[in-house]
């Protein structure tokens, strides 16, 4: 198999894997399927027996081309040659309910996931395999080394369960990370405002990291607040205006934009 590392071509050619991936999905209970670069359809032949209707995005022109002939005369089967950072819901009849999986390209695993978050209907499961020290990160709890503006800005809108461990000998070529297959399930969509509100404050609160909240209040974009304002705002969510940040969880993040 040739592999294009700009794309991030791992391909999984582990079959125990591939069906723990599909089960975890339950694609038979979605109304629709998505998955992200299918590539040679690893997952997308496991899936396509399974769910009632899969929509596979896949941005490689040769690799969707092939895919499409394989799956032509499946019904319920439709593959999209996209970027999927530009694709949605929508573009393509996706009725109903939907599950979103996908062996990632790590390079823009950050990008994939806030995107996904940003889907209406929200997706109500997301299956996704991930560099292992983004799962780390994902799943950190306050004040852990690891917990950052990621944990922060995915976990207050999603809760995130690490699924199990992948060894790097599962793919073809061999890559030089571990991976880790997580769990999202998407909460009830927050507000735009609300949304807005709280990425500044996560921005600001990451970019000071080691700064007293009660400064981070007064000098993040959008808030400014003078020092006695800062310091009733956080009495009031029951914060001391010299915690840091990185003691907050996702949801007093949340209360306190
Ligand atoms: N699902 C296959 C598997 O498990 O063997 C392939 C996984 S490989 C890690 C990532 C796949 O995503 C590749 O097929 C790649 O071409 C595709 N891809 C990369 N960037 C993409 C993008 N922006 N939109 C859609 N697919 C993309």
């Amino acid at each position: 198999m040739r592999a294009k590392k700009s794309l991030g071509q791992n391909f999984l050619v582990d079959p125990n894997i591939q069906r723990k991936i599909v089960d975890a999905v339950e694609p038979e209970s979605a109304d629709t399927v998505v998955e992200i670069g299918p590539g040679h359809g690893a997952l997308t032949d496991h899936l396509a027996g399974r769910a009632p209707r899969l929509v596979a995005v896949e941005l490689d022109d040769a690799l969707a081309g092939a895919l499409e002939a394989r799956f032509a005369d499946r019904a319920g089967v439709t593959v999209v040659n996209r970027d999927v950072l530009e694709w949605k819901p929508g573009d393509t009849p996706a009725p109903g309910r939907l599950r979103v999986v996908g062996n990632i390209p790590y390079n823009i695993t950050s990008p994939i996931l806030f995107r996904l978050l940003e889907w209406r209907p929200l997706p109500e499961r997301i299956i996704l395999m991930v560099q292992r020290e983004v799962a780390d990160r994902l799943t950190a709890p306050a004040g852990d080394r690891a917990y950052g503006a990621l944990t922060v800005g995915v976990r207050s809108v999603a809760t995130v369960e690490r699924l199990f461990h992948v060894g790097r000998g599962a793919f073809r070529p061999v890559p030089n990370v571990d991976s880790t297959v997580i769990r999202l399930d998407p909460r009830p969509a927050l507000e735009v405002e609300e949304a807005e509100r709280l990425r500044s404050l996560t921005r600001a609160a990451f970019g000071l990291r080691r700064k007293q909240l009660q400064k981070i209040l007064r000098t993040a974009t959008g808030y400014g607040l003078e020092a006695g304002d800062a310091e009733a705002v956080l009495e009031e969510v029951g914060l001391r205006p010299q915690d840091r940040p990185e003691v907050l969880d996702p949801d007093m993040f949340l209360k306190l934009a």
